[in-house]
């Protein structure tokens, strides 16, 4: 099964992503995780991706479908995978389902968390993240020790106020249009029927709620 994730920052997609991917038994692709990993590391996909970034903009669609190409191709993911914030414009959902095509395979389900620009505000701001294994943490102080691997919990640069503001800009300009791309390819489908794919299943979610109960109802969602 191939699964879309969709939602503002600080939604939590990150962390139903991870209970989603190990209850399917299914690796997670988070391509936040792999461009903090190669800014870290200094390389030159870092250096491309860094500045955007730290301003709480968009990387260019290019350098986006570079990674969805080689990290798609990887046997373990030949089974499925959850793609955690992979997809926030038109272009790469069309470049998505390209390279998943070239496979052939489909996006199967995406879903879509949803949630008020006041709530997000208030949880990315208090939020500090492992520089370790990227474990989001609310309400703890940057400098104290990740409890899943010890590493040291720091506020991102685009956790800042600024750049938050940014980021949910960016969401509702360039990602929310690939949620109306997804529903109309559910339904043009659906109502055709005679197509050489099936739509994607397109799932809400009113991501607020207690995250056991999200989880759910995600699964729910998803058949399972
Ligand atoms: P995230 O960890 O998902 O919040 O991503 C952190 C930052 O990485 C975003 O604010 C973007 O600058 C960049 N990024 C991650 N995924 C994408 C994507 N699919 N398209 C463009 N930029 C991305």
């Amino acid at each position: 099964m191939n699964i879309v994730l969709l939602g503002p920052p600080g939604a939590g997609k990150g962390t139903q992503g991870e209970r989603i991917a190990s209850r399917l038994g299914i690796p997670k692709l988070a391509t936040g995780d792999v461009l903090r990993a190669a800014v870290t590391a200094k390389t030159e996909l870092g250096l491309r991706a860094k500045a955007a970034m730290e301003r709480g903009d968009l990387v260019p669609d290019s350098v986006i479908l570079g990674i969805m190409k080689e990290a798609l191709a990887e046997p373990a993911k030949a089974k499925g995978v959850v793609l955690d914030g992979v997809v926030r414009t038109v272009p790469q959902a069309e470049g998505l389902a390209r390279v998943l095509g070239e496979l052939g395979r489909q996006v199967d389900a995406v879903l879509l968390f949803e949630v008020g620009e006041d709530e997000l505000v208030r949880r990315l701001s208090a939020r500090t993240t492992c520089e370790g294994c990227q474990a989001p943490y609310t309400g703890r102080e940057p400098g104290t020790a990740c409890d899943k691997c010890g590493g040291k919990l720091v506020r991102r640069k685009d956790d800042e106020p600024e750049a938050i503001r940014s980021r949910m800009k960016a969401y509702r300009e360039q990602t929310e249009p690939v949620v109306a791309w997804y529903e109309h390819r559910a339904r043009t489908s659906d109502d055709a029927k005679a197509r050489d794919h099936n739509g994607p299943r397109v799932v809400r979610l009113n991501a607020l709620g207690d995250i056991d109960e999200i989880t759910k109802i995600v699964m729910k969602g998803l058949g399972k």
